[in-house]
């Protein structure tokens, strides 16, 4: 077909272990195992209807590695979000995500590039060790929205990337 759709990229970003590929597995494939393999990093295509339109999504989730700068640095430049993820359950996983953000300013230049705060984990409330209240005036000071999810419970794991897929195309309409 010569009918081109529109392409979103997006990037997951934050620590490692926060959960950054089971949602990205949750999201594309609806399922969820408790198998860790830190430095399984990977692009993922998907064409779905967003508000009635047909868009492709590009999902590159990010891992820990050493990986390449200069590539990383133009996958950043290129990326139309991003979806920042940390666990509620783990402090330095929070304290992670201010590098995350500076990093994409400081390739962007742009506060308002379309970007969405992810607390992953939601069902550990138990082993909680962000308070609701710190996470929610992080993104305030970012200019961004804050969402709590489970890729375990698969509970707001569509809700962030519908999400941020809302804020891309939005942007994209507007330029
Ligand atoms: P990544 O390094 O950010 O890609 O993290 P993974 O997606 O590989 O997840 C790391 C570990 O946390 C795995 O054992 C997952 O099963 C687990 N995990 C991921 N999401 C959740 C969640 O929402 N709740 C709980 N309890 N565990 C999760
Ligand atoms: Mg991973």
């Amino acid at each position: 077909t010569s009918h081109v759709l529109p392409l979103h990229r997006i990037i997951m970003l934050g620590g490692e272990g926060v959960g950054k590929s089971a949602l990205t597995l949750q999201f594309m494939y609806n399922e969820y195992n408790d198998e860790y393999e830190p430095t399984k990093a990977d692009i993922y295509r998907k064409t779905l209807q967003l508000d009635g339109e047909q868009v492709q999504i590009d999902i590159l989730d990010t891992a820990g590695q050493k990986v390449n700068v200069v590539i990383r640095d133009s996958y950043y430049r290129r990326a139309d979000g991003f979806l920042c993820v940390f666990s509620i359950a783990d402090e330095g996983s929070f304290q992670a995500i201010q590098a995350a953000r500076d990093l994409v300013l400081q390739l962007r230049k742009d506060e308002s590039v379309p970007f969405l705060l992810v607390g992953n984990k939601s069902d550990l409330q138990e082993e909680r060790q962000v308070p609701l209240g710190e996470c929610q005036a992080r993104a305030r000071k970012w200019g961004v929205s804050y969402v709590e999810t489970s890729a375990k419970l698969h509970q707001n794991v569509h809700l962030v990337f519908y999400d941020l897929m809302r804020q891309i195309s939005s942007r994209k309409a507007s330029e």
